[in-house]
């Protein structure tokens, strides 16, 4: 379950501090992990979160959707053997990464809490695993971030797409945060933290891609 209080959902770390305000919610930073997150008291309810999900719904042939999941795609098949079974973790209601991999020889599944519950698919391991635009999702960042590694096998990669805090005066004026499902921010620092934790340091590519091989 979520840690109690306002605990850190990434490192269960208690010193916490204000990050920031809004007229919605309140934003803590974790001063171990660095995580910005917001309470728990401020998530929404499932169903009010799948509706909102349900406004974003991406269509697989429209060129800058493509484009944008490019960003991933592009560095993450550099590193494939070729032939490898991946999985696209938080799959969304209209799958457009998986299609680019696929173009590319690769087999994935696809998990989903809302659009593609298939909970005996995360029983599997995989060559690869892509999160993306998922972690700023998570409630419990650090379960959920243990559970794929624990799915990857050795030399398996796990790419990440999300957008990163810069410091607390852009964090201000941040359309990210604006998203009412977006509750976990990470920045640099807490994947470094985090790859101390995978023992495996992350690599960072362009703005909001991050890649761990296990
Ligand atoms: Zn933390």
């Amino acid at each position: 379950m979520i840690p109690a209080s306002d605990n850190c959902p990434l490192c269960s770390g208690q010193a916490v501090a204000d990050y920031h305000r809004d007229q919605r919610r309140a934003y803590l930073q974790c001063s171990a992990c660095q995580l910005v997150f917001v309470p728990q008291r401020f998530h929404l309810a499932d169903d009010l979160e799948k509706a909102e999900y349900d406004l974003h719904e991406n269509d697989p042939q429209d060129l800058g959707y493509r484009s944008f999941l490019n960003r991933l795609a592009q560095p993450l098949l550099e590193k494939l053997q070729p032939d490898s079974a991946g999985l696209d973790f938080g799959s969304g209601p209209g799958p457009c990464l998986s299609l680019i991999l696929e173009e590319q020889g690769h087999s994935v599944a696809l998990y989903d809490l809302y659009y593609a519950n298939h909970p005996e698919l995360l029983e599997s391991q995989y060559d690869f695993i892509t999160a993306t635009e998922v972690v700023e999702h998570l409630a419990r960042p650090l379960f959920e971030l243990n559970r794929l590694w624990g799915m990857l096998r050795p030399g398996g990669h796990l790419a990440i797409m999300t957008k990163l805090v810069a410091s607390p005066d852009k964090f201000t004026h941040w359309h990210y945060k604006s998203d009412p499902t977006h509750i976990s921010f990470f920045s640099v620092a807490t994947f470094a933290y985090l790859g101390r934790r995978l023992g495996s340091a992350p690599q960072f590519i362009g703005a909001d891609v991050i890649i761990f091989q296990k």
